[in-house]
């Protein structure tokens, strides 16, 4: 016998950018590459989600290429056995990291718990990642367009595990007087896989920042204060829902600790300096991404307006809740144990407020006629700004 060594040509994978990840790659066959997702766990081991990946792969030829995800089980709050991708959530491909496009067809192997798809592309290199990226360099390009606003003031409240610093933008018209305005909070961007909740808060500043009476009347009405990137590391790193110390930054709100998540303690300073300070806070809202299903909620203490909120996005956005109605909250994910409590759960147990929290799909969602592209989150921060300054009215 005669050893044959089957030789083929191998297209290098990178992921040395930032928010690039994957746990490992294997060329099956010259047109067949396995690529395991990284995922991430906690501090204590637990709670490991694989729904981040983010990919370039340079030199392969213009002929089909054969893409199989694997690695993808986790558990989510204790439960094991769990994993976020599967036939529903389809990935996206870029030629140059801007313009991202939904695969059509993906084919999941529910028994091995893999999503493979075929890619033949027309270009080299080409990118591949979750859902489209937003990470700090989208995050300067929208910095770049907005810094020199007079309606707007950025500040750091602090820094992260790693030394970034998390910021605060506040968006206002500093001629109209603060009596008779209100005040609402935003948050994005707490978990890092969530690039969705970026996009929304993209478009939710460019809209607040636009010419035009409709964004005046936004910024003479309210006070926006808004954490547009509350993960910054994670973001970063490519992570998924965990600090750099392995914490949930949504949740903890009822164990904060200045040296495992810095990035609450912030948060959580400057929102009671806040209100310290003799000011008020109207409503808080978190915004998130999940695979498949889109909702809002809030404390049963303030129910009126999470009702009337909720019953504007599904009229008049591209909101697309899947559960029937707005819903009250639960005080915290882990009844019993401390931890559990998510930002909106912390604040309104401990300061009265009334803080909400939306999901968001990933999925197709029947109301943009597919899966949400980077331009339709854009427009959807823009309606959800609309949306909340109406729900006061
Ligand atoms: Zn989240």
């Amino acid at each position: 016998m005669v050893a044959v060594l089957l030789a083929f040509f191998i297209a290098p994978v990178f992921t040395n950018f930032p928010g690039g990840s994957v746990g490992g790659v294997e060329w099956l066959a010259e047109n067949h590459v396995r690529i395991s997702v990284e995922g991430q766990a906690n501090h204590e081991r637990r709670n490991r989600q694989a729904n981040w990946y983010y990919f370039r792969i340079d030199g392969y030829p213009l002929k089909e290429l054969r893409i199989e995800l694997s690695d993808l089980v986790g558990e989510y709050n204790g439960r094991l056995g769990t994993h976020a991708v599967d036939e529903s959530t389809h990935p996206v491909y870029s030629y140059d990291g801007i313009t991202w496009t939904h695969f059509s067809q993906v084919e999941w192997d529910a028994k091995q718990l893999r999503l493979s798809f075929r890619f033949t592309p027309e270009r080299s290199p080409f990118w591949i990642a979750h859902t489209p990226p937003y990470t700090e360099k989208e995050f300067g390009v929208l910095e770049t367009t907005v810094e020199a606003n007079p309606m707007l003031r950025r500040e750091s409240v602090g820094k992260t595990v790693e030394g970034r610093e998390i910021p605060l933008w506040t968006i206002t018209d500093p001629a109209a007087p603060p009596s008779g305005k209100k005040t609402v909070w935003l948050m994005f961007r707490q978990h890092a896989w969530e690039s969705g909740s970026s996009w929304v808060c993209d478009g939710a500043v460019r809209a607040l920042l636009a010419e035009g009476d409709e964004a005046a009347a936004l910024r003479r009405m309210v006070t926006w204060k808004i954490f547009p990137m509350a993960d910054p590391d994670g973001v970063a790193h490519g992570g998924v829902r965990f600090n750099r110390s392995g914490y949930d930054l949504n949740r903890n709100w009822d164990a904060i600790d200045t040296t495992k998540e810095p990035e609450i303690a912030a948060e959580h300073l400057a929102v009671k300096q806040w209100l310290d300070g003799g000011n008020r806070i109207d409503a808080f809202l978190t915004v998130h991404n999940t695979e498949t299903s889109e909702y809002l909620e809030g404390p049963a203490s303030c129910r009126p307006l999470v009702e009337r909120l909720h019953k504007i996005l599904e009229k008049e956005t591209s909101f697309n809740p899947t559960r029937r109605k707005w819903q009250d909250a639960a005080s915290t994910t882990s009844p019993g144990k401390k931890g559990g409590m998510t930002v909106d759960q912390g604040l309104s147990a401990e300061f009265g407020i009334c803080a909400m929290l939306m999901e968001q799909m990933v999925a197709r969602n029947a109301k943009l006629g597919g899966f949400p592209t980077v331009v339709q989150r854009q427009q959807f921060g823009g309606q959800l700004v609309k949306a909340m300054a109406k729900a006061f009215e």
